[in-house]
C-alpha cells in the first residue's frame, strides 16, 4: 500500500487512551477543580439558545450576584480565561481618547495599560514597586490631577502576592471625580472579601479556574449602574466584536430580548453553575475564613523553615498568592522540580517583576485547606534538604 506520511504516524500516537497524571496544583492557577464541577461538565449538551439552557444561565447570574455582593443585574460571564475579562472591560468601558489611571504594581497593571493602549485610550500608569500596593490617598491625588474615565485597579496582584485595599472611600471618590471604577478579582474573587456596591465598583472580572475551583475558560464579570450607563451611551462602538458587551449582553438578557451572538460555552456554564453552588452552599464568610486559616497554616511552617514572605507589610500580602523570598545560595527550579518529582505538587517560580527571585504558592479554592498546606511545606522541607539548607 502507499507509504506512511509523517501526519499520519501523529494520528496513530492517538490510539494510545489520553493519559493525564494527577497533580496537585499549588502554583498561582489553575488549582484543582473541584470533582462536582468536574462531573457537571460531563452532562449531556443543550442547545446554547434552548430556554432550559437559558434557565442555566439566569441561574449563573444570580450566583454571581452573590460572589460580587453586588444586586446589579448586570452579570455575566465572558467565554473566555481572565484576559477575556480584562479585555472586556476596557474595550466596553473606554472609547477612544478616555484617560485611564492604571494603577501599576505587577504586571496585570502592566497588560491593562498595553490593553488601554491598544484602544486607543489615553493612559496615565501610577507605579508602585513589585510587592508594594497604592495607598487611598495617592490614588484619591491622581483621580484630582487628572481627572480619568476610569481607575484600574488589581485586588490580588499575583505577580508580586500583594493585596490592594479597596474600601476607605476610594468608590465615592471615583463617583465625585466622574472615573469609573475597575477592579481585576482573578486571583482574589472567593478567596478574600470583596463587597462589590459597597465599595462603589463599578466593574470587576475574575477567573473560573483561581477561587471558584473550575477549570479554566469562564471569565465571569459584572457591570454596575454607571458602568452600564458608560457602555449604552458610548459614541462609537467597542473596537471588538467578540468581546462587545453590548451584544453579549443581549445573549444573556440584559436589555430583555435575547439575542444569538455567539456559541454559549455549554458545559463550561454547567461548571459555573455547579461551582457557584458550591460557593453558595459554603458560604462566602466561611470561604474567607478557610483561604485565611491556610494562609496562616502555610506562613507557620514556611517561617519555620527560616523562609520569608516577599511582601514585607502584613496587610499587603495576598492570602491566595503567596510570594517567598528565594534564600541566596538555593536554586529555585531545582526545589519546583523536586517538589513535582516527589509529591507530584506545583509550586510556581516568579513572574514579571518576582522572576527568579520567589516561589509562589496558591491556596485558593478546593485547595485551600491543611492537608494540601502539608504536602506544599513537606515539599518545601525536603526540596531545601536536598540542596543543603541548613535554615537562616
Ligand atoms: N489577572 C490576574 C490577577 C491573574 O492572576 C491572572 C491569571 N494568572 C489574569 C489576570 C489572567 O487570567 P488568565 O490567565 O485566566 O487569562
Amino acid at each position: 500500500g502507499p507509504s506512511l506520511q509523517l501526519c499520519d504516524l501523529a494520528a496513530l500516537a492517538l490510539r494510545q487512551s489520553l493519559e493525564v497524571p494527577s497533580r496537585l496544583l499549588m502554583g498561582p492557577g489553575p488549582s484543582n477543580a473541584h470533582p462536582r464541577v468536574l462531573a457537571a461538565q460531563a452532562l449531556p449538551l443543550l442547545g446554547h439558545m434552548h430556554p432550559h439552557f437559558f434557565k442555566i444561565m439566569d441561574e449563573i447570574q444570580g450566583g454571581l450576584r452573590y460572589l460580587f455582593q453586588t444586586d446589579s443585574p448586570y452579570t455575566l460571564c465572558i467565554s473566555g480565561t481572565g484576559h477575556a475579562g480584562m479585555e472586556a472591560v476596557i474595550a466596553n468601558l473606554l472609547e477612544p481618547g478616555d484617560k485611564i489611571v492604571v494603577a501599576n504594581n505587577g504586571i496585570w497593571g502592566e497588560r491593562v495599560a498595553d490593553m488601554a493602549g491598544r484602544f486607543r485610550a489615553e493612559v496615565v500608569q501610577l507605579r508602585a514597586p513589585a510587592g508594594k500596593t497604592f495607598s487611598t490617598g495617592e490614588l484619591k491625588a491622581a483621580l484630582e490631577e487628572h481627572k480619568p474615565a476610569a481607575l484600574f485597579l488589581v485586588q490580588g496582584e499575583s505577580s508580586t502576592g500583594a493585596h490592594q485595599a479597596l474600601g476607605d472611600g476610594l468608590g465615592a471618590a471615583c463617583r465625585a471625580a466622574g472615573a469609573l471604577l475597575i477592579v481585576d478579582t482573578v486571583a482574589s474573587l472567593g478567596g478574600v472579601p470583596f463587597l462589590g456596591d459597597a465599595w462603589g465598583v463599578d466593574a470587576a472580572y475574575t477567573g473560573s479556574q483561581k477561587c471558584l475551583s473550575a477549570p479554566p475558560g469562564a471569565a465571569p464579570l459584572f457591570l454596575g449602574p454607571r458602568a452600564i450607563e458608560k457602555l449604552r451611551g458610548r459614541g462609537t462602538k467597542p473596537a471588538t466584536y467578540n468581546l462587545d458587551l453590548n451584544l453579549i449582553g443581549d445573549y444573556w438578557g440584559w436589555f430583555g430580548k435575547r439575542s444569538y451572538h455567539h456559541t454559549g460555552m455549554v458545559s463550561m456554564w454547567y461548571a459555573m453553575r455547579e461551582a457557584l453552588a458550591i460557593a453558595g452552599d459554603e458560604g462566602l464568610e466561611a470561604m474567607w475564613a478557610r483561604h485565611s486559616q491556610a494562609h496562616r497554616d502555610l506562613w507557620e511552617g514556611l517561617r519555620a523553615l527560616g523562609l520569608e514572605p516577599f511582601v514585607e507589610k502584613d496587610a499587603d500580602r495576598l492570602i491566595t498568592v503567596n510570594t517567598i523570598k528565594v534564600p541566596p545560595g538555593i536554586d529555585f527550579a531545582a526545589l519546583t522540580a523536586h517538589a513535582m518529582a516527589n509529591f507530584s505538587v506545583e509550586i510556581s517560580g516568579g513572574l514579571g517583576p518576582t522572576a527568579g527571585k520567589v516561589w509562589r504558592v496558591g491556596l485558593m479554592g478546593a485547595n485551600a485547606t491543611p492537608a494540601s498546606v502539608q504536602v506544599v511545606l513537606a515539599a518545601f522541607r525536603a526540596g531545601l534538604a536536598a540542596q543543603g539548607w541548613k535554615g537562616a
